[in-house]
């Protein structure tokens, strides 16, 4: 199939690469052309893995293109995939800007039969919007369908090219079949829905597991406040197949493009049909708050925030989370913002999402380190915000040398207390004993 993708950020480029992949002739558009030069230079302007070889392969296939050229693109192909950015308005409703612009952009291109899906995350009823501005652009013959992204940055390739279900909501026959045909060989598990309820599902998901991840938090909460180990107490929870053991990771909370957003424009959508969604409200509230267990945390072992004036704090983990370097919504951007707040001096680290980070904060106070060795040096504590692979191999002996006083607070868990034997470091993390 001839595919052209308009929106090349984390979910249009990871869609075309592997859509290529399948076999299909790709046309990936954006409007950035910065973006767009790198991708047809042969770089990736996002860090996701595998992404690249993936990309490479193709690209030397022949299988797949970029441009800024969006009238060109569509009317090359026979399926037309919005995947632009639907990012929260003042209110917390999705802004439908790029979408509508999309689909203007696709009216005005149409030049035969095409079928039009939207990948993007969008509020129930924008799918028909989508074809009434189509419509009202164009005579030719065309269909619409909700196909939502379920995709996760950081394992987004593995993600689509492994889904563990496709929906389609379609009401014509033809773009049914056409969108299975493009779908088949990823899963058995298509489900076929009306389009509204397309729409919804994706919502609904995401609104869920952010669900399950304030109900664990909370529950860690309270753990510490009895005296249990939330990591023992999600174990033996998840162990029974009604509640399954995902998402049930204590922390510092979500972040990130999707969960924030989503949450949010979701209770915009219920409010909007005359709907308290008082239960999703509450999740949306427990995480924002549950990133500043970490900074409560400092404050009982370092002594109250006017202390911290002057103090370095070492910060690991900027991205939202690992294996990425999107900092959108992340617990570090209201972390780092705290400690300036109160004096301390940021040591801050983290793989690859630093100058993502600065982009978004900056600030003279902040020290920007090239290691997690050097964020620790002479720091009164180490916040451990995001659970990178390379921090789990830490060498706490060595850590422990540079610090001024070897305090580890971490924000997901990622330690047990075999790490620290043999060390004089101090450990408190989320919903379990401290330890040291
Ligand atoms: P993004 O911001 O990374 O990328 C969106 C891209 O669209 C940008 O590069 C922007 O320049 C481009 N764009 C905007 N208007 C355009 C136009 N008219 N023509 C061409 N390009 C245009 O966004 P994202 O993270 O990829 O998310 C896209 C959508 O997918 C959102 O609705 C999001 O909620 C949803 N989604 C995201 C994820 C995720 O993990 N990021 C997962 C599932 C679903």
């Amino acid at each position: 199939m001839n595919i052209a993708v308009i929106g090349t950020g984390y979910v249009g480029l990871v869609s075309g690469v592997c859509y290529a992949e399948l076999g299909n002739h790709v046309i990936c558009v954006d409007k950035e052309k910065d973006k767009i030069r790198v991708l047809q230079e042969g770089g990736i302007p996002i860090y996701e893995p595998g992404l690249k070889q993936l990309a490479d392969h193709n690209r030397e296939l022949g299988r797949l293109q970029f441009t800024f050229d969006t009238l060109e693109a569509v009317r090359q192909s026979d399926v037309v995939i919005i995947a632009v950015g639907t990012p929260p308005g003042p209110r917390g409703e999705a802004d439908l800007q790029y979408i509508e612009a999309a689909a203007r952009e696709i009216g005005d291109a149409m030049n035969g039969y095409k079928v039009v899906v939207v990948k993007s995350t969008v509020p129930v009823g924008t799918n028909e919007k989508v074809q009434q501005i189509v419509r009202s652009r164009t005579d030719q013959v065309f269909d619409i369908a909700s196909v939502p992204e379920f995709l996760r940055e950081g394992s987004a390739v593995r993600d689509t090219l492994y889904p563990d279900r496709i929906v389609i909501g379609a009401e014509s026959p033809q773009a049914v079949e056409l969108l299975k045909q493009l779908h088949q060989s990823l899963t058995p598990e298509i489900i076929v829905t009306d389009i509204r309820s397309a729409e919804m599902i994706k919502y609904a998901s995401n609104a869920f597991l952010a669900t399950k991840i304030s109900f664990i938090n909370e529950i860690a909460n309270i753990c510490e406040k009895v005296g249990a180990d939330v990591t023992e107490v999600a174990t033996g929870m998840g162990l029974d197949h009604r509640i399954g053991p995902h998402f049930l990771q204590a922390g510092i909370g979500y972040g990130g493009s999707c969960f924030p957003k989503d949450t949010k424009a979701l209770i915009q959508i219920a409010g909007n049909a005359d709907y308290d969604f008082k239960l999703l409200k509450s999740v949306v509230e427990v995480n924002r708050q549950q990133r500043f267990g970490i900074i409560d945390k400092l404050i009982a072992t370092i002594g109250p925030m006017q202390r911290m004036e002057g103090k370095k704090v070492g910060v690991w983990g900027l991205a939202f989370k690992p294996d990425t370097d999107d900092v959108r919504e992340a617990p570090a951007l209201d972390i780092v913002q705290t400690l300036i707040e109160h004096g301390a001096i940021p040591k801050v680290y983290d793989p690859v999402a630093m100058d993502n980070f600065r982009s978004v904060l900056d600030h003279p106070s902040i020290h920007w380190c090239r290691s997690a060795l050097e964020a620790a040096e002479e720091a009164e504590a180490i916040c451990l915000l995001t659970e990178w692979k390379e921090f789990k191999q830490t060498d706490f002996k060595a850590v422990e040398q540079v610090m001024l006083r070897p305090l580890l607070i971490d924000g997901r868990n990622i330690f047990g207390p075999q790490h620290f034997k043999d060390t004089q470091f101090l450990y408190y993390s989320v919903g379990r004993p401290a330890f040291g």
